[in-house]
């Protein structure tokens, strides 16, 4: 139990790898607002330039790998904390090419860890607070709910494996080196600047965009499986005061609330929402999708008791409002 914070509120330069990816863009705007000094890494390989506009000139913008070691090295240079959301997201995503997730999100993590080692063995300091982006996906097959960060974890899909291996590298870096590190199971997370209409789309932009359109919304499976949703706004909280508080732990901690809601009931509070009714079609159940998944939050409470969530329909209704503005052509990064 190495719960550390060993910062008050301090301005922090902080790197964000994966930056102009939705979260990525959503902490970035979240740290500027904040008076961070804010660089980020990024291929642009699912993230977008365009995310970063509003604060392009406030921010260090590197557009690379996190796999080029000289690139991340500038990147990481006098970073005090890192942030690392770069990935390959997506469960299909990965059950199409594992070799390509494996790249991004195993080797991907594990030359951020080096990267903050050698920075930490350059200075002779405690080295940069490493914040590592993992999923909910870990839990799998495992059927207790509400998700426990103690359960046995049984990866069913590539990308989970994936995030498997990197919380395992980051605390094994804590234990090894004393990196001072933190790592978030993340759920679904949605909100503005989350993509929709590509085949690997997140549900809730997905079901969003095709509601704006006027385009039934395909559902994978009968719609009652559960999700713990959660606003990116909640999630940036969090990690902006993680990284302002220096927090650190050698346990993974669930980042969401403990809240259930099937995806019918998803899109019941997108049609009161719309105030008019969204066509529904069945497709088959995905591969890899697991059935319910609801987090158990009281690690995270205990270390955030600050955070208080926005709710599912006060996030559905920015998030709509967020799509409503770019289908307009006026959108705010
Ligand atoms: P995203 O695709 O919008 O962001 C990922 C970013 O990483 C993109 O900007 C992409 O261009 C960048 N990237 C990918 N490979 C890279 C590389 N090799 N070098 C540098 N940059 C690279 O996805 P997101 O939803 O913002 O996810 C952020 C993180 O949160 C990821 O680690 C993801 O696995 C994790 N996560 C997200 C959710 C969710 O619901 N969105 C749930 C669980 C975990």
């Amino acid at each position: 139990m190495a719960l550390r914070t060993s910062r008050v509120g301090g301005l922090v330069r902080v790197l964000v790898t994966g930056g102009a990816g939705f979260i990525g863009a959503n902490l970035v705007h979240r740290l500027v607002d904040g008076g961070h000094d804010v660089a980020v890494i990024d291929d642009l390989s699912t993230g977008h330039r365009d995310n970063l506009d509003v604060v392009d000139r406030a921010i260090e913008l590197h557009e690379a790998s996190v796999l080029d070691q000289k690139a991340l090295e500038r990147a990481v240079a006098g970073a005090e904390a890192v942030v690392h959301l770069a990935a390959r997201p997506s469960v299909p995503r990965s059950i199409d090419d594992p070799r390509a997730t494996h790249r991004a999100n195993v080797d991907g993590t594990l030359a951020v860890l080096e990267a903050a080692r050698r920075a930490q063995s350059a200075t002779g300091g405690p080295g940069p607070h490493v914040i590592v982006a993992s999923s909910s996906s870990v839990y799998g097959a495992n059927p207790v709910l509400p998700k426990t960060e103690d359960l046995v974890p049984q990866p069913r899909s590539p990308y989970a494996a994936s995030k498997l291996a990197a919380e395992a590298y980051t605390l094994a870096y804590h234990h090894s080196y004393g990196l001072d590190v933190l790592v978030f199971r993340f759920f679904n997370v949605f909100g503005p600047l989350q993509p929709a209409g590509h085949a690997y789309a997140a549900v809730v932009p997905a079901f969003v965009d095709d509601a704006l359109a006027g385009r039934p919304v395909t559902l994978h499976g009968d719609g009652t499986q559960t999700r713990d949703f959660t606003y990116v706004d909640s999630v940036t909280a969090v990690l902006a005061d993680a990284v302002a508080r220096r927090v650190a732990d050698d346990r993974p901690v669930n980042l969401a609330f403990g809240t259930r809601t099937d995806l019918l009931g998803v899109l019941d509070r997108l049609e009161a929402l719309l105030g008019q009714p969204v066509e529904r079609v069945h497709g088959p159940s995905r591969p890899g999708d697991v059935a319910h998944s609801s987090a158990d939050a009281t690690r995270l409470r205990a270390l955030f008791p600050a955070v208080e969530p926005v709710d599912l329909d006060a996030g559905l209704a920015a998030t709509v409002a967020w799509f409503r503005a770019r289908r307009a052509g006026g959108a705010e990064a």
